[in-house]
């Protein structure tokens, strides 16, 4: 019998709730309905289990991941005490493991924890690279070699990030540019370790002038500090407007925005909207968190990040985004059934819509990047996180 689809997922249960059979081809999937006739080299049956869009995390640090065991807690215990006061000091103590920095031993780590998101169903992941005079260019042409060596099982963009600032270091700007030409996927800042608001400016412009020159998005880390003055965020929005770059600029951490006024909160998203900035928040990694309900109510394009794998700034994490959206759920108090659902579309569609991702959704034309777990529903995928397939 000639062979339809090359994969068959029959008994699929949707989020929507319905039972369907999905036919893949040629990596898309090409028909979605109650039954399908036709053949498949490969037939899944689900059982009635949930299948979605596959997991995406637009935030990991993947050049750090497996580094705590060379450096004490010195760096962990700046950045989560003391109100974040002494976030800027928890970067200049985790820099230290820079100094070893080496393709040949980060190379393995990244392959280790992007093999286990594969494993969670993670298919796509914004990858940030340390580019700074000690990372030198070691982080990014792991994260490369390791991007490369995936493609076509999980689809990792790379950052090259300015960690330890662009102004107060020296030589990062033309290191940060060697990135983008060696094949970097996004422009990485952090405008707010710098130490003068015209730092700030000259950061933020130095990070828009590589995107626009090389055609590529921005991801910067804002504001990730307990300073209830640090307005980095409203800094990289405006300058999106300005730039032309509305939907290409996404805004990492905002942890200060916890500290905001309401009011001010409220300006904030209205420009965020407009600049159509996404927010990737963290709450497990840090004391203070976005405002999350806030910017959602408002209309923001918000999700969640697994941030770290066990390095300076965080002990735990294996790339499991149930387990980050599950972490989060108790965070941010949100744990009704409508937040159930919110929070799988901050590790899915709404990641993936930050990402900038082609062709992501689970419907006919779409890449076949999809997940089978093993659970009826929503919140019973976040009370077990586990994964069929
Ligand atoms: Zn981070």
């Amino acid at each position: 019998m000639e062979k339809r689809y090359d994969l068959l997922i029959r008994r699929a249960r949707l989020r929507a709730g319905a039972s369907c059979d999905i036919g893949i081809a040629a990596g898309r999937i090409a028909a979605i309905a109650g039954r399908l006739d036709g053949g498949a080299a490969t037939v899944i049956d689900a059982g009635g289990r949930l299948v979605t869009e596959s997991f995406v995390n637009p935030h990991l640090h993947l050049c750090k991941v497996w580094t705590a065991a060379m450096i004490d807690d010195a760096a962990m215990q700046a950045y989560h005490g003391d109100g974040m006061a002494n976030a800027a000091s928890a970067i200049d103590l985790a820099a230290q493991v820079k100094a070893k920095y080496d393709e040949s031993w980060i190379t393995p780590n990244a392959r280790r924890a992007v093999a286990l998101a594969a494993l969670h169903g993670n298919l796509h992941i914004r990858a940030l690279a340390d580019v700074d005079t000690k990372a030198r260019l070691e982080g990014v042409k792991a994260l490369l070699r390791v991007r490369d060596e995936f493609k076509g099982i999980v689809d990792v963009q790379v950052v090259a990030f300015a960690q330890d600032g662009i102004v107060r270091e020296p030589g990062a700007a033309a290191l940060m540019r060697e990135a983008m030409v060696l094949g970097a996927d996004v422009v990485g800042g952090i405008p707010w370790i710098e130490r003068s608001p015209g730092d700030v400016a000259e950061h933020i412009k130095t990070c828009f002038d590589l995107a626009v020159e090389f055609d590529k998005d921005v991801s910067m880390l804002l504001d990730d500090t307990g300073d209830a003055g640090s307005r980095t965020l409203e800094a990289m929005a405006r300058a999106a407007l300005a730039r032309g770059w509305q939907g290409r600029a996404a805004a990492h951490h905002c942890r200060a925005m916890a500290l905001y006024p309401a009011d001010y909160v409220r300006a904030l998203a209205a420009l965020l909207r407009e600049a159509r900035v996404p927010v990737i928040s963290d709450p497990h990694t840090g004391p203070l968190h976005a405002r999350v309900r806030e910017l959602l109510a408002e209309g923001v394009t918000v999700c969640l990040g697994q941030d770290d794998i066990s390095d300076a700034y965080y002990p735990f994490g294996r790339n499991n985004m149930l387990e980050v959206a599950f972490l989060a759920a108790h965070l941010l108090w949100m744990t009704t059934r409508t937040d159930m659902e919110r929070l799988y579309d901050m590790v899915t569609v709404d990641a993936a819509r930050a990402m900038n991702l082609p062709g992501f959704g689970l419907a006919v034309g779409k890449q076949a990047d999809l997940v089978v777990l093993d659970a009826p529903d929503v919140l019973e995928a976040l009370r077990t996180r586990r994964r069929r397939t």
